[in-house]
């Protein structure tokens, strides 16, 4: 499968489905594509109702035909608007297309709802996108129940963990791979994704991508 970071909290997964996590592109000026240059997604994900993370994602799901799969309090918002939407909570797995979504923690502020991270399983492969979040103990149940392939991991600090504590959670989490996602967006999540790779070590494999390349899992 091909993983693209699309900038800030925003990546693709292109698998047997196309799927999208937290696309925030408009507005976003890290954004590696326009929102109307994307014509096809199997399923938009939402990880929590923040304008940087709910960004174009009823609109990709509205245009695209897309299941949008969130917190409750999100899906049904999207589907007062005619979008197809899985709400659910943490703790619950949906699976929507042959893809299941399982909903985990983060420990976050969100405007409905609560916020959550997710794990993806698709094509025998499991992805942890950790959405906002510090650092918190619970990483390591994720890790124990999913033995993530690859996970994305926020270090921008400020609204998220920054570069100590996202090593940290590598360690928690025990991924096999780590692409560093929520920093140099904007001037306040500035963070150097060279140091990370530095703390993380031998812990897992780094894969530092800018907004736009991809990764081959
Ligand atoms: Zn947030």
């Amino acid at each position: 499968m091909e993983i693209t970071w699309l900038g800030h909290a925003a990546v693709k997964i292109k698998g047997s489905r196309t799927v999208y996590i937290d696309p925030f592109l408009t507005g976003n000026p890290a954004a590696a594509i326009a929102a109307d240059k994307i014509t096809e997604a199997d399923i938009v994900i939402v990880t929590h109702c923040h304008g940087d993370h709910t960004g174009d994602a009823f609109a990709l799901a509205q245009k695209t035909g897309a299941t949008l799969v969130g917190i409750h309090e999100i899906a049904v918002d999207a589907q007062a608007e005619g979008i197809t939407a899985e709400g659910m909570n943490i703790g619950g797995t949906v699976d929507v297309k042959g893809v299941k979504v399982h909903m985990v923690q983060a420990l976050h502020s969100a405007e409905k709802g609560c916020a959550a991270g997710v794990v993806v399983e698709m094509d025998g492969k499991r992805l942890y996108h950790a959405g906002d979040t510090g650092l918190t103990y619970d990483m390591k149940i994720i890790g124990e129940f999913f033995h993530p392939d690859l996970s994305f991991i926020p270090i921008g600090d400020r609204y998220t963990m920054g570069i100590p504590s996202a090593a940290k959670a590598v360690e928690f989490v025990q991924t096999k791979r780590v692409i560093p996602i929520h920093y140099d967006t904007f001037p306040i999540v500035k963070a150097s994704p060279e140091e990370f790779k530095r703390r993380v070590g031998s812990l897992a494999e780094v894969i530092i991508l800018k907004p736009g390349e991809s990764f081959t899992l």
